[in-house]
Order: structure tokens, then sequence, then C-alpha cells
């Protein structure tokens, strides 16, 4: 069993250097802002049935 551990966005495996510590736990900035630019699309994703509510669940009708 190992314990190393892979940077999720380009499955390289980390060295445990410093220089990758401060991108954990990503192996560099780049993968970071990859993973970044994930949440944000996902965030959109996530919001846009939000104006797709039926009109039974709008309060105004109450
Ligand atoms: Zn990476």
């Amino acid at each position: 069993m190992s314990s190393e551990s892979r940077c999720p966005i380009c499955q390289t495996p980390l060295a445990g250097e410093r220089e990758t510590r401060e991108y954990a736990p990503f192996c560099s900035s780049r993968c970071k802002l990859v993973d970044l630019s994930h949440w944000l699309n996902e965030g959109y994703r996530i919001s846009t049935p939000l104006d797709d509510l039926s009109p039974e669940d709008d309060p105004t009708l109450n």
C-alpha cells in the first residue's frame, strides 16, 4: 500500500517537495487553476436550474 498522493488533475505523482506542497493537492499552479475553472463551471451548471422553477413553486402566486 502506498501513501503516495497524485495530482487530481494530471495524475502526476507528488514528490512531496516544498514546491509541490505549495500547490497541494495539485502538482503546480497550472493544475490548481484548472481545478478552479472546473469549480466555476460546475457553479454555473448548479445555478442554472434556479431559473427553471415551476409556477407552483413561485411564492408570488400564494
Ligand atoms: Zn498536475
